[in-house]
Order: C-alpha cells, then structure tokens, then sequence
C-alpha cells in the first residue's frame, strides 16, 4: 500500500523488517514459552538507532518522526507483539516524558542512556486501585525541602523491572481537583526505597517485562522532578496521545503478520482433495481481514501524519488505536480459525499473535476509554 512515505521512511521500513526476520521471528517463541525478556536484544535495538527513534541526534537519538516509530513498531510486532511492546513504550512513554517535558539536565542524564540501551525506560501511571481512572492515583509525592518524598504502588508497568529509570506520576497536591494536583518525577533504580518485582503471569506479550512497583519514603531531590508541580497529569495525557499511535502500530503488525500466515496456510493446507483457499468461507476470511487491516493502517497513518505535522492528534489517535485494535483482534481470531487444529496449538505463531494482539484493546487505556475520548472531542 502507498502512503507517501518518505525515501527515509521507506528505507527504515525494510531495514527494520530484514532484522525482525532474521534477528527477532527465530527466536519469538522461545522467548514466549519461556516468559523472559530477550536482554540480549537491546544492544541490537540500540545500534540501530531503535531506542532513540525521536530523540534528537545531540542526545544520541536516531531524530526521526512519528510516523518512523509507527512503522518501526509495525515491522517488529509482525513477528513479536513482546518486543514491538518494549520499543513502542520505551520511546513512546519513558523517553517521551523526558523529551517532551525534562531539563536539559534530565535530557543529557537519561536520554543519552536510553538511545544507547544502556537505560531502558519504565512510565509508571496505573495503579492496583486507578486505571481508567488513573487521575484517582494514591502514590503521594509529599515536599520536604529541596527533596521529595515518595509512597505508593504502581503496578503493570512495561519495562518496571528490566528499566534503568522509571517516570512515576503521584499526588502532590491533596487539595487540588483531581488531575490538577499530580507531579512526574523520574526515580532511577537502585534508589532506595524503590522496588519492582515481574512476578505477573500474563496471557500475552510474555516476553515483555510487565512488573509491580513499589515506592517506599522514596526520597529523590527537586532536580528529579519531570515538568511543573502540579502539572504531571495534565502532561500525561500528551504522552498518552502519541503512545497511542504505537500501539495501533502494533496491532496493525500483529493483524498483518496473522494475515501473512493465514493467506500461507490456506494456500498449503488441503481439504476434501483441494486448497482450502479454494474455499469462498476461507476467501472471505481472508478478505475481510485484509479490509480491515487497511483501514487500521489509514487510520494509523493519519493520525502519525497529523503529529508530523504538529497538528493536533488526540482523537485521530484514539480512533486509530480503537480500531487497529478491536480489528486485529477480529484478523488474528480469523487466521487461527483457517489453521484449524494446528492453530490451536503452539506449534504456529498464529495464537501468540491473538494473545499479543488483545493487549492492544487494553493498554494506554482501553477500547471503552478511547471511545469516551472520541466522543468528548466531538462533543465538545
Ligand atoms: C501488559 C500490560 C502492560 C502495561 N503497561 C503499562 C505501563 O507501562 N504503564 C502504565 O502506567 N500502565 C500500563 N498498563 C496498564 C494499562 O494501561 C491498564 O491496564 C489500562 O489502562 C486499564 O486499567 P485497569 O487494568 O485498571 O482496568 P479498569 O480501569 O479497572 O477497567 C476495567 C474495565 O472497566 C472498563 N471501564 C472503566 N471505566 C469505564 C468507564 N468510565 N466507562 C466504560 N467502561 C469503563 C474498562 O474499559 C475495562 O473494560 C499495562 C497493562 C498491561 C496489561
């Protein structure tokens, strides 16, 4: 499909897909089975340029656009929902909430870091008691001097137990409505006070580190704190709006790669002495999935596009990441169903790209919390 993607962008696609086939799909589904985040990977990521995707270059970052993290993400989640996770949020959300909101100092500390892979980056917003409701936060963030102190437990948070550095979102401010009164901070680990633990089971994206964070009298200085007091929650949601680009990047990946192995299997597998390609069920199938996949990927696109072009981007990106999503869903359920019994086992990647895929409805807000944005847009 074209979509007036630059020479750039073009190249970076095929570059990223070449090492996803060859560096990442030979390996995705030991790296599932076995539930463990592939370390050895992200000095690969870093080299090429893939953990610094919008960091600018006197950070060491690749400076690329929003439309280049969406196709990087695409490309990797075809074959590993797990690793396109870890690259869309360490870009998206960790490094993004320095990029957009840090002191040149923060920059030139965790930045640099993180583009070489030397730092992961965790965000940390959910709670166990706040998630769409995420401005109904209890970690509070009380002042003592020039310093700060945290307490609270953040819990699902990608990269909370692998990461260098962690962005936390608490409540400093008791007494002011509700998402007015919240301040981000950036909490390094080893600090003390500051654990994480990766002990959660998960249907999908088991690959990628999902862990529950605890902050215990965390005590870090002023110079840790990320944007204006008060302010965090309000930055957030920026943060928020071009994460979800991402994430309907990697649904969009996940929906094509399941259709590639579909259309594949289809065309291998006979029943009653023909190509059950043959069959119009399985053709319609196929169709609509593929349909729906280009739809996400307009969707996908426009919203990419939009940011590029420093337009506002929030309802097109909560549009997009609702349907790339719920579509993928529908595509992966689709490809596993054409591979029959085979499907249903682990043998074919088929099922662990409907389980990454279902991650997509949920994460950086669910599909009934994009919807409820959609809607507060066009009824404002
Ligand atoms: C693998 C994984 C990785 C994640 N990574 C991160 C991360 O890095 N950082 C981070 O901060 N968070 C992360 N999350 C958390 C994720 O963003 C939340 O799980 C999500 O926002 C939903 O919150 P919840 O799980 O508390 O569900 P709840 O908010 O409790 O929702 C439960 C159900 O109620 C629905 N619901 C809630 N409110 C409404 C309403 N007003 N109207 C209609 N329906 C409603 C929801 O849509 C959902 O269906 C991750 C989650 C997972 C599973």
């Amino acid at each position: 499909m074209n979509f007036a993607f630059s020479d750039e962008q073009e190249l970076l696609r095929r570059t990223v897909r070449d090492f996803a086939r060859s560096e990442v799909a030979p390996f995705a589904r030991e790296w599932d089975r076995e539930e463990r985040f592939p370390k050895e990977v992200v000095p690969k990521l870093a080299a090429m340029g893939l953990l610094g995707i919008r960091i600018p270059e006197e950070y060491g970052g690749s400076a690329m656009d929003t439309t280049s993290y969406a196709l990087t993400v695409e490309e990797i989640a075809k074959v590993d929902g797990s690793l396109a996770l870890t690259v869309a949020s360490h870009n998206g959300l960790g490094t993004g909430h320095i990029l957009a909101f840090g002191s040149e100092a923060q920059k030139r500390r965790y930045l640099t870091k993180a583009a070489t892979g030397e730092w992961l980056a965790a965000w940390a917003l959910t709670e166990p008691g706040s998630g769409s409701d995420a401005a109904s936060m209890a970690t509070t963030a009380r002042r003592d001097g020039d310093h700060w102190v945290l307490n609270g437990t953040k819990m699902f948070i990608t990269q909370g137990s692998v990461g260098g550095f962690c962005v936390v979102l608490a409540r400093s401010n008791p007494n002011a409505s509700k998402q007015r009164g919240i301040t981000a901070f950036v909490v390094e680990h080893g600090t003390d006070g500051f654990t994480a633990s990766n002990h959660l089971l998960k249907l999908g994206c088991r690959s990628s580190d999902t862990a529950e964070l605890k902050f215990e009298n965390v005590r870090v200085a002023d110079s840790a704190r990320l944007g204006e007091v008060d302010h965090g929650f309000i930055d957030t949601l920026k943060i928020l709006d071009r994460g979800r680009i991402s994430i309907a990047a990697m649904a969009l990946g996940l929906g094509r790669g399941a259709l590639d192995m579909a259309i594949a299997y289809a065309k291998e597998r006979s029943q009653f002495g023909r190509a059950i390609a043959e069959f119009q069920a399985i053709q319609w199938m196929l169709a609509d999935s593929r349909t729906e996949l280009d739809a996400a990927a307009l969707l996908t696109y426009r919203a990419a596009a939009l940011a590029d072009a420093g337009a506002l981007f929030s309802k097109e990106a909560a549009m997009a990441k609702l349907f790339a999503s719920e579509a993928a869903t529908r595509v992966c359920n689709r490809a596993l169903q054409i591979h029959g019994g085979y499907g249903y086992t682990r043998e074919f990647a088929v099922e662990r790209h409907l389980r990454d895929a279902k991650l997509c409805e949920i994460g950086e807000g669910t599909s009934e919390v994009q919807r409820m944005v959609i809607a507060k847009h066009l009824l404002q």
